[in-house]
């Protein structure tokens, strides 16, 4: 049995009800990894993840998005740092309920006031637990910044030795894992009960199609600017991390004297792609890589049709869903936003070149003669 004393609980955890619970992390002989939370310090409200539970990267990348620094209140001064299409981490308040979820901010109504007590008002969108798609209107005391962090040491490893003991065995079983044919993730893994609690699948809801049927007619909206080797898997977490819709997402092949790829967002709704649309359209902030590229709405049409889904097989593999390349969404006012925003100008820039080169190259293509080769 590890000894618990000495556990920092310097970690946000988000449980089966999918609440955020302040938390601490103890590995078990870099088998298990034990979830002690801060307010529910008993041993049989842990919970216990081991590495034999997790058989793919999905699921490993699933258990770390489980794991965040603890978000941090904010004073009544500050509350011009809470903006629009912000995502934070507040109190849900239902009864005697108080749990933390993680909420869009939706809008903000600003009120002159003192710096000793904040008066505005926030309406956000809940992304989680019982208010999930609801709008309710809030104050700054209930809400929290999530703060960006390195992985936990701890889970770090933990992940890591999953990760190695996933290798050896999709080594040994490489003949089968090549009939998933899933752009190199199985799509659906189950967990077994942990040891004094069960816990639940990861949440991989709508994980096959991204909630998209294949018979359906489509909404879809194109993307361009993208890394050449973003993995759809990773895109469809995004988007639903951010706007709570299951989207499929898709990567397409580029020309090799091209340093960026076309992609595109699909869902069964128009209302659902709106709402994708607005949020990377948000003018406050950018959807950046790894590295800093800012996704592109490459045109201002939302496109309908009945789309042939099986098109995913045309994608290039991507291997890269690791937490090493995340998604993120960079905010107006920082240094990586001026940086991204230089980056999105750029691009633009070339767009705008080559548009002007198409429609050059499409008046001469009507203005020559179609059938002129016959006379000679
Ligand atoms: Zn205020």
């Amino acid at each position: 049995m590890a000894n618990f004393n000495g556990v920092d609980f310097n970690l946000e955890y988000r449980s089966r009800d999918d609440a955020w619970y302040t938390c601490g992390v103890v590995l078990e002989d870099g088998k298990q990894l034990r979830v002690k939370f801060q307010d529910f310090i008993e041993s049989h409200f842990d919970e216990v993840f081991s590495i034999a539970d997790l058989s793919t990267h999905h699921e490993i990348e699933q258990l770390i998005r489980k794991f965040r620094p603890v978000s941090v209140p904010l004073e009544d001064n500050e509350c011009s740092k809470v903006i629009e299409g912000m995502k934070v981490c507040a109190i849900y308040r239902r009864g005697e309920e108080v749990l933390y979820f993680d909420a869009i901010v939706d809008d903000v109504h600003y009120i002159e006031h003192t710096p000793e007590k904040c008066l505005c008002t926030y309406l956000l969108f809940w992304q989680n637990g019982p208010g999930k798609g609801n709008i309710t209107a809030t104050t700054l005391e209930d809400i929290c910044l999530i703060m960006d962090g390195a992985i936990h040491p701890k889970v770090s490893d933990f992940v890591n030795f999953a990760k190695q003991k996933l290798k050896i065995s999709s080594n040994e079983k490489s003949d089968k894992s090549q009939e998933s044919g899933n752009v190199g993730h199985s799509s659906r893994g189950r967990f077994s009960a942990g040891r004094e609690r069960s816990f639940p699948e990861l949440s991989d809801q709508d994980r096959d199609l991204g909630g998209v049927n294949q018979t359906d007619h489509h909404h879809y909206v194109m993307l361009e600017n993208l890394e050449i080797d973003l993995c759809p898997l990773l895109m469809m977490d995004f988007i639903q991390e951010h706007t709570s819709i299951a989207a499929q997402a898709f990567v397409f092949p580029s020309l090799l004297a091209e340093t960026y790829a076309r992609g595109a967002i699909m869902v069964d709704s128009i209302t659902k792609l709106r709402r994708i649309y607005d949020f990377i359209n948000n003018p406050n902030h950018f959807i950046t890589s790894f590295s800093g590229r800012p996704w592109v709405i490459a045109e201002d049409k939302l496109r309908s049709g009945t789309l042939n889904i099986n098109l995913q097989s045309f994608q290039p593999k991507h291997e890269n869903y690791s937490t090493n390349r995340e998604l993120k969404v960079v905010r107006s006012g920082t240094e990586e936003y001026r940086k991204s925003k230089q980056l999105k100008d750029l691009y633009l820039e070339l767009r705008n070149h080559i548009k002007g080169l198409v429609q050059r190259f499409s008046m001469e293509e009507q203005n020559r003669d179609p059938y002129g080769f016959c006379k000679l």
